[in-house]
C-alpha cells in the first residue's frame, strides 16, 4: 500500500536537495493531470511523487521520515499534506498553463488548447499607519489585461462567431501514420485550439482582450499590517480566449508613524513626562486612535512604567475585539535651568538624608574585574 517516498522519486537515501528536486520535476510534468486528462493512475502517481517530495525537501520532515516512515505524517485531520498543485506551483513557479506553454513550446504533444485562467496579479499598497489601523478605502490603478469590450471576448469580429477548424475537426491535434507510427501533432492551422477566426477583432486582434489601465477601490480593513495580502476575486488579468480572470493581491505595506507604532494589535506609544508629574502624580491625556484618552499618573510612578489601556487598541483582524494601547511614561531631563530653578533643585536635594551606597561584596569584587 505505502511506498517508499525514495523510490517513488527514484533517488538514493542519500540524495540531495537538488537531484530530489531535477527528479521530482521530471516526474511532476511527465504525470501532471493536466497532461494526462482522465487518467486516475496518472493522478493517484502526481500525488505521490508531490507528497513524497514535500517530505523530503524539508530537512525536518526527512529526518522524520527516515526515522518513523510514512507513520510520521499520520497525524491530526488529513494527511497534513499540501495541495499537489501547490508543491507543483512552488517547485515550477506561475501558472500551471503557463508552466508547459513554457516547457514544451509550440507544437509539444501537450499544446493546451482553449481559454485559460487570467493571470493574478499583485499590487503594493501603501498606507499610513493610522489609516491600517482604522481601515481605509483607496483608489487605485492598475494596468491590466482585460476583456476586449468590442468582441466581448471571443475575438471574433461582432457579428461573427469563431469556426470549428476543418483541419482538425475541433480536435486541435492532427494525427500522422507513418509506418508502424501513428503520431499526434498539434494542428497548425488553428495552433492546437481546434477553432478558427475568420474575422479577427480590430481591436484585440482575435486575442478577446485588451490591455487596459483600471481604477479600483480598494477597501482595506482597519488592523491590517504590513505583509498581509488581500485578495480582490477576479479583479486580476482575463485569460487569453475567453478564460476566466484571475485574482489581484494587495500587498499591504504600512508607513511608520512619527507618535504610534504596534506590536501585534496593540498599540504602543511613549509620552514624555515632568519628575514633578511622576512624584507628584497627574492627570494627563494622551492621543489614542480616535480621540484623546485620559490616563492617571499616580503619585511615585517610576520613569519607563508602561501603562495599559484596556481594549483602546488595534481592530483584530479575525473578529475578537481590540488590543491594548500601551503607553509609556518616560520622565524628560530639563537641560537650560536658571539660577532660581537650579537653587530650588539644590535645596531639594539637600533635604535628603545622603546615605553612602553600599556595593554587595560580590559586587565590588566584580567591578575591580571589570577595571582591572
Ligand atoms: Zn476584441
Ligand atoms: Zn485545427
Amino acid at each position: 500500500m505505502s511506498k517508499d517516498y525514495y523510490e517513488l522519486l527514484g533517488v538514493a537515501r542519500s540524495a540531495s536537495p537538488e537531484e530530489m528536486k531535477k527528479a521530482y520535476r521530471k516526474l511532476a510534468v511527465k504525470y501532471h493531470p493536466d497532461k494526462n486528462p482522465g487518467n486516475k493512475e496518472a493522478e493517484e502517481k502526481f500525488k505521490e511523487i508531490s507528497h513524497a517530495y514535500e517530505a523530503l525537501s524539508d530537512p525536518a520532515k526527512r529526518r522524520q521520515y527516515d526515522q518513523f516512515g510514512e507513520s510520521a505524517f499520520q497525524y491530526g485531520a488529513g494527511s497534513g499534506f499540501h495541495d499537489p498543485s501547490d508543491i507543483f506551483r512552488e517547485v515550477f513557479g506561475g501558472a500551471v498553463g503557463d508552466i508547459f506553454e513554457g516547457i514544451f513550446g509550440f507544437g509539444g504533444q501537450s499544446s493546451r488548447r482553449g481559454p485559460r485562467r487570467g493571470r493574478d496579479l499583485e499590487y503594493k499598497l501603501k498606507v499610513d499607519f493610522l489609516e491600517a489601523v482604522k481601515g481605509v478605502s483607496k483608489e487605485i490603478k492598475i494596468r491590466k489585461y482585460a476583456v476586449c469590450s468590442n468582441c466581448k471576448g471571443s475575438g471574433a469580429m461582432p457579428g461573427t462567431s469563431r469556426t470549428t477548424c476543418g483541419n482538425c475537426g475541433g480536435s486541435g491535434q492532427v494525427r500522422q501514420s507513418s509506418g508502424f507510427f501513428s503520431i499526434s501533432r498539434t494542428c497548425t492551422a488553428c495552433q492546437g485550439q481546434g477553432e478558427i477566426i475568420k474575422d479577427p477583432c480590430v481591436e484585440c486582434g482575435g486575442t478577446g482582450r485588451k490591455e487596459v489601465s483600471k481604477k479600483i477601490t480598494a477597501t482595506v480593513p482597519a488592523g491590517v499590517d504590513t505583509g498581509i495580502r488581500l485578495r480582490l476575486s477576479g479583479e486580476g488579468e482575463a485569460g487569453p480566449n475567453g478564460g476566466g480572470a484571475g485574482d489581484l493581491y494587495l500587498l499591504i505595506v504600512v508607513k511608520e508613524h512619527k507618535f504610534f507604532s504596534r506590536r501585534e494589535y496593540d498599540l504602543l506609544c511613549r509620552v514624555p513626562v515632568s519628575f514633578a508629574q511622576l512624584v507628584l502624580g497627574d492627570e494627563i491625556s494622551v492621543p489614542g486612535i480616535d480621540d484623546d484618552v485620559p490616563l492617571v499618573i499616580s503619585p511615585g510612578t517610576q520613569s519607563g512604567y508602561v501603562f495599559r489601556l484596556k481594549g483602546k487598541g488595534i481592530t483584530r483582524l479575525d473578529g475578537r475585539g481590540k488590543g491594548d494601547q500601551l503607553v509609556r511614561v518616560d520622565v524628560e531631563i530639563p537641560k537650560n535651568l536658571n539660577a532660581r530653578q537650579r537653587n530650588m533643585l539644590k535645596q531639594f536635594e539637600e533635604t535628603f538624608d545622603k546615605k553612602p551606597i553600599v556595593m554587595a561584596k560580590g559586587l565590588v569584587d566584580k567591578m575591580k574585574e571589570i577595571f582591572k
